[in-house]
């Protein structure tokens, strides 16, 4: 084949791809001149599909150093730092789209602020201890000694790190993976005990019997955020008579029975039933049933009667009204245990909207029925065992039954007439998060974190902290402080061997033992040993030298605890974040407000009174198709690798298309679908993206950039770089609260209507026919040229593979990546808001054309009357015969005259239309309507064929 045909050839297809206006006059002599225009030139494929997207992201990784970003960027940018303080991922399970959404997310915020200039910190972690770990652990084997549980532990926790680790490299996330933080390792372990012991120093960590959570199936104490409440527990509903034994103040009982009714859902706990709690602010009757051979009195709230009558289908008539505080002093005897006597006590917190107004309380077994035991010094019975059964000082009726099933049938048996009505009530009730199993709450010597000290201070400390998105921020905010504010401490200790052990000792007399010195020999211990040192040593060895004149060491015990891992990770600001350093931002789902951001929180102004972040961001949760969570019983998890790489039934997508999703869909905090139709419009929104910029590219390969070619812009050049300017400034604004699903639609828009639809097509004609070096074909590829650089640098953080992949093909590129590179800014004189009302105009008017002509303008001429005040403007914009050429280029029809017009009778109005036959001819090489005779020339082509420069430029083209 002669090379000329090739060269048509080519030509020919690039043509067809890049579509321009031409005349319906065929040219005959077009086929001539085709090789005599410049046509964008670049070998960016127009189209990445299957494998060849897979292999273009594993090439860019290495091609532009992801690896190293991280490094480079600390060395080489500037002040002031960004601070991401990664929460920490449970090293438990592969890679889901959980952890994509998160870490693509602070990829994007993190690249947004390289490419400002600015470096970033980001030392990614990982949450290695707990109960889930512990329980694959021992799986096989549950008799496992506390050394080889953790050493399995440590191994399949080991092994899911380095698994996620390489998942979320090769999503492009970059950060300081060689120096990430783990909180099983050995500084971090170290931290945690410099923490804890600081904390038990000032006071704000303590031991304490106190009722807890406690989940029988995993035999631990659980923190509220290890909690989840099931909407439709089942539980008794029990309504009790307690026969009162001395009433002191009641008078005009008869000698007849008088009985307290209480109303309760746990009747395991009345055997540790040690008050009946009543209210001296509420009223009471003594209440005797009608035609009943019941002859007993009954004391009940006085708002409650009709509902008490109708439970207990029976008609009470009223005896006697008694205010609350009659009640003080009255003694009752225990509905068990009728050896025993117990009193009744004031509380506010038995009130009369539900039940009976008069509480059973068990101090064991409520947070509310403690502080009752407190004030009144109750002693506290403790009856229930670890597995959750009552031990032996229940009685032998109830020893080793399970309170929450046999023990519950049992203590309605033992009730016997005293059980006035059972039935079933449906209401929200804590479970174990891990084993889906109800726990309960039962009184447990526990190490607490003095919450209740902390809290207006933590409160204080949020009122300076951002909370994104902005239309939630209130809510979060108001959640966050409520939770605070009900949280009187927080349980920090757990009964299980895989975490950080609580680092005292007991004497004999169950005093611990910590000071410093212990501390520092722990810490010592730790650095040789490893976090296992507590299990592997005598109670000897963990004493310090020091102190061994001061106890026998044959008499101590080690704590059995290990701390909760809410306050591993909670501590983790104190490892990453050096000297008083606080993060700008903590991004995570809004479940984090019970977990990860309360506890940070928490320990933070414990230690340092201030809260460790100043922005809170929250993203949203990745759901299928149908809006539903992804669990594996479903069958409805979609994988990120699956999104990437393809599997049998779909082809892959890249990474680009998985984080362009994440950027648009999930960063907000929403349910974000991953459906085949958002990948696919994904995809193709990318693919748009990749065209437009496409054409820059090829448009800027024979292009230098000259500051000089800014004063020659033509009017729809410095339109563009004043909507560049616009778009430049609402897209900082944006990300000013990370709103990465604005960015992604104003850059769609920008791209679609102004860039590929106005711009491009007013200029194709100068870039392609124009002399190379000419002024007005430089003025474009200037505008082109920061046309790129504006929306690289806005999608680039979104889609770093895109981006760095075209840089590669980009002949203006100051650096071998995008991201090592400097970026330009938009120039504050590029805004200019008389264009806006210009091109209004001239848009509305070619509107009108395309109305009335359809797309077939190229041969019309085009007359335009315009008001004095838009005559005046365009004036301002060059010489009118300049500007009716330009015109011509952005309506797009053969010429353009612009006339100034009074419209005497419309004074609003603004321009008004005359379109007429053309008299000229197509110009065979532009195709434009512009030649003085049939199958000529026009007279720039003309020129530019028969310049000296012409034979140079046809080689560029033909290379
Ligand atoms: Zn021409």
């Amino acid at each position: 084949m002669k090379v000329e045909n090739m060269i048509l050839r080519r030509i020919t297809r690039v043509q067809k791809s890049n579509v321009i206006f031409y005349s319906t006059k065929q040219a005959q002599k077009g086929k001539l001149y085709s090789n005599t225009i410049f046509l964008p030139k670049t070998r960016f494929p127009q189209r990445l599909e299957n494998h060849k997207l897979v292999e273009r992201d594993e090439s860019i990784h290495s091609a532009a150093d992801f690896e190293n970003l991280y490094t480079w960027q600390r060395s080489h940018l500037s002040e002031p730092e960004f601070v991401l303080h990664d929460g920490p991922p449970y090293a438990n399970g592969q890679a889901h789209m959980g952890h994509a959404i998160n870490k693509i997310l602070k990829d994007a915020i993190l690249r947004c602020h390289i490419i400002k200039g600015n470096k970033v910190h980001f030392i990614p972690g990982w949450d290695c201890h707990g109960l889930p770990i512990e329980l694959k652990a021992i799986s096989d084997n549950k008799d496992l000694d506390p050394i080889k549980i953790r050493k399995k532990a440590r191994q399949f926790a080991e092994k899911t790190i380095k698994d996620q680790m390489q998942a979320f490299k090769s999503w492009g996330v970059m950060g300081d993976w060689k120096n990430s933080y783990q909180t099983f390792n050995k500084d971090y372990v170290k931290t945690q005990f410099r923490i804890f012991h600081k904390l038990y120093e000032k006071n704000l960590v303590y031991r304490d019997i106190k009722p807890i959570h406690w989940s029988p199936s995993s035999r631990t104490a659980l923190a509220e955020a290890e909690l989840e409440y099931n909407e439709n527990h089942k539980s008794p509903s029990a309504y009790v008579r307690f026969q009162i034994s001395h009433f002191p103040k009641i008078a005009n009982v008869d000698g007849k029975r008088l009985y307290a009714i209480i109303w309760t859902t746990t009747p395991w706990t009345l055997p540790a039933n040690n008050a009946v709690c009543y209210n001296e602010n509420l009223s009471y009757i003594i209440v005797k049933k009608t035609n009943s051979s019941d002859s007993s009195l009954y004391i009940i709230a006085a708002d409650l009667l009709s509902n008490i009558s109708a439970v207990l289908n029976s008609n009470f008539e009223v005896v006697q009204e008694i205010k609350g505080a009659m009640l003080a002093g009255a003694r009752y005897i225990h509905p068990i245990y009728s050896n025993q006597e117990c009193t009744f006590v004031n509380s506010s917190h038995a009130v009369a909207n539900k039940g009976t107004g008069l509480v059973h309380s068990a101090g064991s077994h409520g947070p509310e029925d403690f502080l009752v035991s407190l004030n009144y010094k109750l002693p506290l019975v403790d009856l229930v065992d670890d597995t959750g059964c009552y031990n032996s000082h229940a009685g032998d009726n109830l020893k080793g039954k399970f309170v929450l099933t046999e023990g519950n049938k049992e203590v309605q048996a033992m009730l016997k007439e005293n059980l006035l009505h059972l039935g079933e009530i449906t209401h929200s009730y804590p479970y174990d998060w891990r084993t889906k199993e109800p726990v309960i709450i039962k009184a447990s010597q526990q190490w607490f974190i003095d919450t209740d000290a902390l809290r207006n201070r933590a409160i204080e400390s949020l009122e300076s902290v951002a909370i994104i998105p902005n239309d939630r921020s209130d809510i979060y905010r108001r959640n966050l402080v409520s939770q605070i504010q009900k949280r009187p401490y927080w349980c920090i200790s757990r009964q299980r061997k895989w975490g950080v052990p609580i680092p005292v000792l007991y004497d004999e007399h169950s005093e611990k033992i910590i000071d410093e010195h212990t501390i520092n020999h722990h810490c010592n211990l730790l650095r040789t040993y490893g976090p296992d040192f507590w299990w592997i040593l005598s109670e000897k060895e963990l004493l310090p030298d020091k102190l061994h004149s001061c106890y026998n060491s044959d008499t101590l015990t080690r704590s059995q605890d290990i701390m909760d891992i809410w306050f591993d990770s909670g501590i983790s600001w104190a490892r990453v974040l050096e000297g008083s350093k606080i993060a700008d931002v903590y991004l995570e789902g809004a479940d984090q407000f019970n977990g990860w951001f309360q506890s940070s929180l928490l320990t933070s102004v414990a230690m340092r009174d201030k809260a460790p972040y100043k922005t809170i961001y929250v993203h949203g949760f990745a759901v299928d198709e149908n809006g539903v969570k992804m669990s594996k019983s479903l069958g409805n998890v979609v994988n990120p690798s699956d999104i990437i790489k393809g599997n049998k039934k779909q082809k892959p997508y890249g990474i680009d298309v998985l984080r362009w999703w994440v950027t648009c869909h999930a960063n907000q905090d929403s349910l974000a679908n991953v459906s085949h139709t958002t990948l696919k419009s994904c995809a193709e929104e990318l693919n748009k993206i990749r065209n437009v910029l496409r054409f820059a590219l090829g448009s800027l390969s024979d292009y230098e950039v000259s500051e000089d070619d800014y004063k020659n812009l033509l009017l729809i050049d410095k339109y563009m770089l004043h909507l560049l300017h616009k778009f430049h400034m609402q897209t900082s604004e944006y990300l000013e609260s990370y709103q990465f699903h604005r960015i992604s639609t104003a850059v769609l828009n920008l791209l679609t209507n102004s860039v590929s639809a106005l711009y491009y097509t007013s200029i194709k004609d100068r870039l392609y026919c124009d002399a190379v070096g000419s002024t007005a074909r430089k003025a474009a590829q200037y505008t082109l040229y920061n046309v790129f650089e504006i929306i690289t640098q806005t999608v680039a953080p979104m889609v770093p593979h895109l981006v760095e992949e075209m840089y590669q093909y980009y002949n203006l590129k100051d650096n071998k990546t995008y991201f090592t590179s400097t970026h330009i800014k938009p120039q504050s004189d590029w805004e200019n808001r008389d264009l806006d009302e210009i091109m209004n105009v001239i848009l509305n008017c070619k509107k009108e054309v395309n109305k009335t002509l359809g797309s077939n303008t190229a041969d019309k001429d085009l007359k335009m009357a315009v008001c004095a005040k838009v005559f005046k403007s365009l004036q301002d914009f060059g010489a009118i015969k300049d500007i009716e050429q330009q015109v011509a280029h952005i309506i797009q029809v053969g010429s353009v005259t612009i006339s100034k017009e009074d419209f005497t009778d419309d004074h609003n109005k603004l321009f008004s239309l005359e379109i007429s036959d053309s008299s000229r001819f197509c110009c065979p090489r532009c195709r434009k309507v512009q030649s003085d005779k049939d199958d000529e020339l026009c007279k720039r082509c003309f020129e530019v064929v028969n310049s000296s420069n012409f034979t140079e430029n046809k080689t560029a083209v033909s290379n």
